[in-house]
């Protein structure tokens, strides 16, 4: 009975948080820029209400009287699982004080708007007071949550339960190692032709395309939209309704369609998640009140890369699907082949920007947000030192100069919004993705279906390794049962060096 109470009130935050992720989807979507203040208060209401509820008697009576229901089964069984993470929940927004939780909110919005003019100006001095209480206030997070090492742990640990600065700096040290001297290789070579992917694709029929494509990969549009955003993204409103978004360049082909690939990868994964987790503490992210089938933000990422990358720039899947491209537009790609077209969406060049860069230097780029990032969260550098401190790696790491702080440290969105520490999962989603794709490839039916263009045994895979198991499980715990290991970067490495190396 307690259970079951427990189970109920779990529901109610579960429908709570799916209906910010609504009023969040309409706002990067549709919403007029009138409805942005309004929009914002209505987010903060829910939100608290939500908490409301985590942190309230009822869930606290349920969650103890559900304790003793599911103390005596086994460690790894879903009840106990359920209780045991709303409870760490819990536990986590006791720690924070509501008081710090609303002074994040409000700077938040007025921070995220001082950057968005200060980026447009390139104008860091106008935003460095509110990143330097941004910083703060993460620091007081970081300390209110509780840190044994590295205040960074407590911050990283939100996204990536587990993860550590102590544990990311080895996993750094040995993909710098091999993706400095490929980058140089790579760059030594002669730049494949790329005039075609810059010619008139009109987006209507960029549209059709990505469409095609997801379908392609098993997004199943019977539960899930695609939509247009400038930022693109994945939310979903359970696994019955995933959105997805793409952002479509009229001159420059590869950026819609890959974008539509990636998100489709997160929208996989929840819509693969077991329909029995569905409104349970299972599909909800207690910490960050934020309603997600996903185990973390590193698996997450990881179903993405998979999708984008592993498949989506391999040599196998143009050789099978470009004619399907070259008919979406006939004109533009007249002259192109399958292997030009391959060639030119894997260029690796050194560029200033994140979001651009390619597979051999994304991962620097990660490794310079988190350095800085972990050292002004230790008062190691100053909020004013940093463009000179992003500046001095973009010269060593990718003999870049920088040339104003827009294309420099004001490029991300994140540190503005409070997302300290949420940089590592990206490279942790590569990792992972190389990890679980070389185990995936193993299998005859999912080899066979890369080789014929069928994606559904690898889809069918990943749901059965990753995808069904929601938040049941700790991402490790996901990885180490699929693939027979904990975190490791030579399949990443290898995969790499056998694309780029030659
Ligand atoms: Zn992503």
């Amino acid at each position: 009975m307690g259970y079951d109470r427990f189970v109920a009130e779990s529901g109610r935050v579960n429908d709570v948080l799916n209906a910010v992720n609504l009023l969040t989807w309409d706002a990067r979507t549709q919403m007029p820029a009138g409805g942005t203040a309004s929009r914002g208060q209505q987010i903060a209401t829910l939100t608290s209400l939500a908490r409301g509820i985590v942190t309230g008697p009822a869930m606290r009576d349920a969650l103890a009287a559900a304790w003793d229901e599911v103390a005596a089964e086994p460690e790894d069984s879903r009840r106990r699982r359920a209780v045991a993470a709303m409870q760490e929940g819990l536990a986590a927004l006791d720690r924070i004080p509501e008081p710090l939780l609303h002074e994040a909110a409000l700077l938040k919005t007025e921070a995220q708007a001082a950057w968005v003019a200060a980026r447009a100006r390139s104008d860091f001095p106008a935003f460095r007071p509110y990143l330097e209480r941004s910083f703060a206030l993460q620091r007081r997070v970081a300390d209110a949550l509780g840190w044994a090492e590295h205040p960074y742990d407590a911050l990283v640990a939100q996204y990536e339960p587990g993860m550590t600065l102590g544990r990311l700096r080895p996993l750094f040290a040995a993909l710098r190692s091999r993706l400095v001297p490929l980058i140089a290789r790579a760059q030594a070579r002669p730049a494949p032709r790329r005039d075609f992917l810059e010619r008139d694709y009109p987006v209507d029929r960029q549209k059709a395309f990505a469409r095609t494509l997801t379908e392609l990969v098993g997004f199943d549009y019977g539960r899930g939209r695609l939509d247009e955003a400038v930022h693109p993204f994945e939310i979903s409103f359970t696994r019955g309704d995933v959105r997805i978004t793409s952002r479509y360049r009229p001159n420059f082909l590869p950026a819609g369609l890959f974008a539509a690939l990636h998100e489709a990868g997160h929208g996989l994964y929840e819509q693969g998640i077991d329909p029995e987790l569905g409104r349970s503490v299972l599909a909800t992210d207690i910490v960050n009140l934020y309603a997600v089938g996903g185990a973390s933000f590193g698996l997450h990422e990881s179903q993405s890369r998979l999708l984008e990358n592993r498949v989506g720039r391999s040599r196998r899947f143009w050789d099978l699907h470009f004619p399907l491209l070259r008919d979406a537009f006939p004109q533009q790609l007249a002259d192109v082949s399958a292997e030009e077209f391959w060639r030119a969406v894997n260029l690796v060049r050194p560029g200033l920007i994140r979001v651009e860069a390619d597979e051999l230097t994304y991962d620097l780029h990660i490794m310079l947000r988190v350095e800085l990032e972990a050292a002004v969260i230790a008062g190691d550098l100053t909020v004013a030192d940093l463009p000179a401190a992003w500046a001095g790696r973009m010269r060593d790491d990718l003999g870049l100069e920088v040339p104003d702080d827009a294309r420099g440290v004001l490029q991300d969105i994140h540190w503005s919004t409070g997302y300290v520490g949420s940089f590592p999962t990206y490279t942790l989603g590569n990792v992972m993705a190389s990890q679980l794709f070389a185990v995936a490839e193993r299998d005859p039916a999912v080899a066979g279906g890369l080789e014929a263009g069928d994606y559904t045994p690898l889809r069918l895979w990943l749901n059965q390794a990753v995808h069904r198991h929601g938040r049941s499980r700790l991402p490790e715990e996901i990885l180490r049962a699929a693939t027979g290991g904990g975190l490791d970067p030579a399949p990443y490495l290898a995969y790499l060096e056998a694309k780029h190396g030659s």
